[in-house]
């Protein structure tokens, strides 16, 4: 077992990311910029710094759980590429992972400054949801070296359940951008076919269940109910707190949208999914789950 590991970032997803590693034994140093966040944490053992800077000095193992490429960059390479972020103030010896989804451009320009200093970083985005990542049952789609993988593994296996290896630096990016284009289709496809079925006067659970051993079988539909009261552990019967929020999605989706753009690649549903998404976004959605898109389609207004 690595002895030292940083984890950075303690939102709704790195918060229950690092309960699982701390549970598993090993000793965290915590660090989010929002003080608040690294309570839990701290209750359960792990350290408190000062910094980012100060989280990873004594780190055999970094990890990173931040929300977009910007705050990525910024943190590894220190604001506006300055050089002062946690990639000068790593070991030697110490591999760096970023779980954030973001751009594979980004995660490949990191990867690449820290192979510079003969560091190994992996890009190591996740699936699963808030409960998954509590659950320890994540999804992780990782690029960059197999060496470096097979160091994370013990690590990755306690926060998830699923382990692959896409490719090299940026690879595990590229495959959450797909998955998640697909997922924002998949929840939009969901909540229209449960508003159309409620209107014609169904119980929503039952429309959930029909369609859930149907050909309309899907993971919004197992365990990520959009309609309020069907599912206890969704966020829509929490008052759609998130969970992953609209934002989150709307980011998500603007890079499907532009990696289309670049690679010419026909993404037209991912497209009318962003642009709801954006409208639910503008219509002061943005911090709500993303499974409230149901409201916008049913023609209902944010709280
Ligand atoms: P979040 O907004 O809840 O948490 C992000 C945390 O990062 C916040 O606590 C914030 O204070 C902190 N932070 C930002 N910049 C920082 C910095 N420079 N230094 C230290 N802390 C900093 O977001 P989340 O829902 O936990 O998602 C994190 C990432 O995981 C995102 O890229 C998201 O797209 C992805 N993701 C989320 C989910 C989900 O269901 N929420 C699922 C899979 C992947």
């Amino acid at each position: 077992m690595s002895g030292n590991v940083a984890f950075i970032g303690l939102g709704n997803m790195g918060a229950p990311m690092a309960a699982n590693l701390i549970a598993a034994g090993y000793t965290l140093t915590v660090f989010d910029r929002v003080e608040a966040a690294m309570a839990d944490a701290v209750e359960q053992g792990a350290r408190k710094a000062d910094s980012a800077v100060d989280a990873v000095a004594e780190a055999e193992i970094v990890f990173t759980m931040l929300p977009a490429g910007a705050h990525v960059r910024g943190l590894y390479l220190g604001e506006n590429d300055a050089g002062d972020g946690i990639l000068a103030a790593a070991g030697d010896d110490t591999l760096l992972i970023d779980c954030s989804t973001i751009d594979a451009e980004t995660a490949r320009l990191v990867a690449g400054k820290a192979a510079e200093r003969g560091l190994t970083m992996l890009d190591a985005p996740v699936s699963g949801g808030v409960n998954g990542a509590k659950a320890g049952g994540l999804t992780f789609m990782v690029g960059g070296e197999s060496a470096g993988l097979e160091r994370a593994r013990p690590l990755l296996d306690v926060m998830g359940k699923a382990v692959f290896h896409a490719g090299e630096a940026g690879a595990g990016q590229v495959g959450k951008m797909c998955n998640n284009m697909l997922l924002g289709i998949l929840m939009t496809g969901t909540s229209e076919a449960i508003n159309l079925a409620v209107a014609n006067g169904l119980d929503p659970t039952v429309i959930s269940e029909i369609m859930k051993n149907a050909s309309g079988g899907n993971w919004a539909l197992n365990v990520y109910n959009p309609y309020p009261g069907v599912m206890d552990t969704a966020p829509a019967s929490n008052g759609y707190k998130p969970g992953f929020g609209v934002d989150l999605m709307l980011k998500d989706l603007g890079l499907a949208m532009d990696s289309s753009l670049k690679n010419g690649v026909s993404t037209p549903l991912g497209s009318m999914a962003r642009s709801l998404y954006s409208m639910h976004s503008r219509a002061g959605s943005g911090g709500r789950d993303f499974s409230s898109i149901l409201e916008l389609l049913h023609g209902q207004a944010a709280d």
